[in-house]
């Protein structure tokens, strides 16, 4: 059985928009100008067509509490928009894995991120110089008309833990629950008490953490007192003596 899990906030029909999903393999400046060039494009689209207007599509999770006709994580919202460029650090093989993602916002949490906001920030996340992409082995690619690999989420609290179980996040920790990373909008917003490297580099922690946890790795450890803290450290919880660290590799 199942139901419509996603409403639109307007009434209007709309369609999709498609910028392309072509892999771009050219050097990383020109994909990050291609990125920039993009998300503007992405913008002036996203006002212009009213993109909250999707249609449903199947949902291919079932969690316990909801069983849904939308791929779209029930009363989320995100960009129908394929950005069309791939996501790199300093450099692509051309043998790269690629792993499509998007990025969903919980409707009407207080204070969160716009859902282009949040998109933004990811992406220059995942194709940051020092991100998951910096040795050329995967590449990431925003996906907004087809199911991604990986679903990025920024969530209430409340939500994070219902999307988190059976794992206790306490309503205020973030996980990787299968294929979507669920990030509590509270610690997006302020991080947490003992890090004191900025909220852009505790966001920087924060997505590739658990987008750490989906490439397949799991948790590391301070390994001496004032070095840096492997991304896969729970920083979240505690720095033990190293300093904070958002990011896999130097
Ligand atoms: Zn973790």
């Amino acid at each position: 059985m199942s139901r419509p899990c996603w409403k639109s906030r307007q009434t209007a029909t709309d369609a999709q928009v498609n910028l392309g999903t072509g892999k771009q393999s050219g050097p990383p400046l020109a994909a990050a100008v291609l990125s920039a060039a993009g998300l503007l494009l992405l913008a002036g689209l996203a006002a212009a067509q009213g993109w909250r207007n999707l249609a449903l599509q199947p949902c291919p999770f079932d969690y316990s509490a909801q069983t849904c006709a939308s791929d779209v994580t029930p009363g989320f919202e995100f960009i129908p928009v394929d950005a069309g460029v791939l996501l790199t650090g300093e450099r692509l093989d051309p043998d790269a894995v690629l792993h499509t993602f998007r990025v969903e916002v919980e409707i009407g949490i207080f204070g969160g991120p716009s859902v282009a906001d949040a998109l933004s920030t990811i992406e220059a996340v995942l194709g940051h110089p020092r991100g998951w992409t910096a040795r050329g082995d995967l590449t990431f690619q925003h996906v907004g008309s087809a199911p991604p690999d990986l679903s990025i989420l920024l969530a209430s609290p409340e939500t994070v833990d219902r999307l988190c179980a059976p794992l206790d996040t306490q309503g205020y920790l973030s996980c990787r629950n299968g294929p979507r990373v669920v990030l509590n909008v509270e610690r997006w917003k302020a991080g947490v008490p003992h890090w004191d490297a900025g909220l852009e580099e505790y966001r920087a922690y924060l997505i590739n953490h658990e987008v750490g946890h989906f490439l397949g790795f799991g948790h590391a450890f301070c390994a001496k007192a004032g070095a840096s803290a492997p991304v896969m450290q729970q920083q979240s919880v505690a720095l033990d003596g190293c300093l904070p660290n958002g990011w896999p590799f130097r």
